[in-house]
C-alpha cells in the first residue's frame, strides 16, 4: 500500500494522505486553524467595516448655524 502524499494548502508542504492524520489536507493543527481563521475574518470583516462608515457620518449633523 502506497502512501500518498498531498500538499498542505497553508503551507505547501508534503502531507500524508491517511485516517491517522485528523488535520488533512493540512500537515497540521496551526495550518489548519489559520486556514479556517483566514476565511472567518475575510468574512466578517467585511459587513462591520460597512456599517460602521455608514453610520458615523450620518448621526454627524452640524446643526449650530454660526450667524
Ligand atoms: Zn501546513
Amino acid at each position: 500500500m502506497a502512501l500518498k502524499l498531498v500538499a498542505c494548502p497553508q503551507c505547501g508542504d508534503s502531507v500524508e494522505w491517511k485516517p491517522e492524520n485528523r488535520f488533512r489536507p493540512f500537515c497540521s493543527e496551526r495550518c489548519k486553524l489559520m486556514d479556517l481563521g483566514a476565511w472567518a475574518t475575510e468574512r466578517y470583516r467585511v459587513p462591520v467595516a460597512e456599517s460602521d462608515e455608514s453610520e458615523i457620518p450620518a448621526d454627524e449633523d452640524p446643526a449650530p448655524r454660526p450667524n
